[in-house]
């Protein structure tokens, strides 16, 4: 055993010091540091084709020619500490550069990788991005295939990966955590992504999507899957192959780490919603809040359901029967606009934003916290009724609804229902009431 540690340890300091995972360190502090990883290399070629103008393109050189090309644009700016995961044509396994990216406490997971299809001319082209998540479709399922090859993997990656099982508890751990934790950040820098070769490249952007991908999926960041487009198409190939296409790939995410740095907040790595750009820019608040209203249902669900897609900053409001979930706040029209991109992304195609006019108070409505609905009576030495005093409880067709305060605003409603969660009261639901 002991024998096994040494030579794993002294076998990660010999690729730090190979250079094989070169970390670009800088005498100032950095605030923001990208983790740049370009797909593929060394014997794994990634996609491949010839073409007579420029003769044989590969996968691993594309992706190298843009990581290389963004890092020296980053690397001018003071505060972003740039990672790579390879500056040659070296190999690093998948699990190498996951420890890379999660050792480097990194703000950002950027892997560049070139798309393309069985046939020999493809006839799909253009750019798309995927973060890590749950929705699989076949299409996706062929970019999984492709990207996951399990054929370079090393001892280390079969370990974690070839023998991964989605239902073992680790698992579900770390995509639960990937989900929830790290999606809208990945889902919001993605979008960032494809808008820049749409608008500023005059590319096909194929959007952003969700796939299960090893290199994404232990990431303890946002993390994204660029592919930059596809190398058996003849005008994508040639655009990949040349430097002013990874130039311009380069200069377009690079933008968009530029954007999304703004719209993050470092200290948590959450998306943060309102206000952020007050001080870097001189858009106007608007009058109201607006939330994104993702949908209508009779259902009540947790924090964690898998109907909320991994989104959060959901709040749920009951009117009547039906419980309405509405995403982030934000009086910033272009951060509202962003938010109804991230819910839309995630699935919910419906997303519409609603304007909320603050401190509202409707003569004839109030609200309160629906803490709890049970078949069952909640037993008396349960956590809930413990912890609060004045707790009504209703019965109306053999179910149970435990609700919780009167408040005349749905300000009010949102501060009592984190003052509750605070005493570890979660998955309450805002209902507004009509007297
Ligand atoms: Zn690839």
């Amino acid at each position: 055993m002991k024998m096994n540690n040494r030579s794993l340890n002294l076998k990660k300091y010999f690729f730090l010091l190979t250079g094989l995972l070169f970390i670009s360190l800088s005498a100032q502090r950095k605030t923001f540091t990208v983790v740049l990883d370009a797909g593929h290399g060394g014997s794994d070629m990634g996609a491949n084709r010839y073409y007579p103008e420029v003769g044989q393109v590969n996968e691993k050189d594309v992706t190298l020619g843009v990581v290389l090309k963004l890092g020296k644009l980053l690397e001018r700016e003071r505060d972003i500490q740039v990672v790579y995961t390879r500056t040659t044509d070296t190999y690093p396994s998948l699990t190498e550069r996951t420890n890379l990216a999660n050792r480097s406490k990194a703000d950002l997971f950027i892997s560049v990788h070139c798309n393309s299809t069985p046939q020999r001319i493809a006839t799909a082209y253009g750019s798309e991005t995927y973060v890590q998540g749950p929705n699989q479709n076949e299409a996706n399922l062929e970019v999984a295939k492709r990207e996951n090859s399990v054929i370079y993997l090393d001892k280390e990656d079969r370990q974690n990966f070839a023998s991964y099982d989605p239902n073992s508890p680790e698992s579900f751990i770390a995509l639960k955590l990937q989900q929830s934790k790290y999606l809208e950040g990945s889902l919001l820098f993605g979008s960032m992504v494809e808008q820049n070769f749409e608008k500023k490249d005059g590319r096909y952007s194929r959007g952003v999507k969700q796939q299960n991908l090893h290199v994404l999926r232990l990431n303890a960041m946002p993390s994204v899957l660029i592919e930059t487009g596809f190398i058996n198409h003849p005008d994508d190939g040639l655009y990949l192959a040349s430097s002013s296409g990874q130039q311009a790939i380069a200069e377009s995410i690079y933008n968009a780490i530029l954007s999304y740095r703004k719209a993050v907040n470092r200290n948590n790595n959450n998306v943060v919603s309102k206000d952020y750009t007050t001080t870097s820019s001189r858009e106007t608040p608007i009058k109201n809040d607006m939330r994104i209203l993702l949908m209508s249902t009779p259902s009540r669900y947790a924090e964690n359901d898998p109907a909320l897609r991994g989104l959060n900053y959901i709040l749920p409001i009951k009117e009547g029967l039906i419980y309405k979930y509405y995403y982030a706040t934000t009086n910033l029209t272009s951060v509202k606009d962003n938010n109804i991109k991230t819910a839309k992304d995630a699935g919910f195609l419906n997303a519409v934003a609603i304007g909320f006019i603050p401190n509202l108070i409707i003569p004839g409505v109030y609200y309160r916290i629906e803490l709890a609905v049970t078949k069952d009576k909640l037993d008396k030495s349960s956590y809930i009724l413990q912890a609060l005093k004045d707790v009504k409880r209703n019965k109306r067709k053999g179910i149970f609804y435990y609700t919780y305060g009167k408040v005349n605003t749905l300000e009010a409603a949102v501060q009592l229902r984190k003052a509750l969660e605070e005493k570890g009261i979660r998955n309450t639901v805002i209902e507004k009431v009509k007297e």
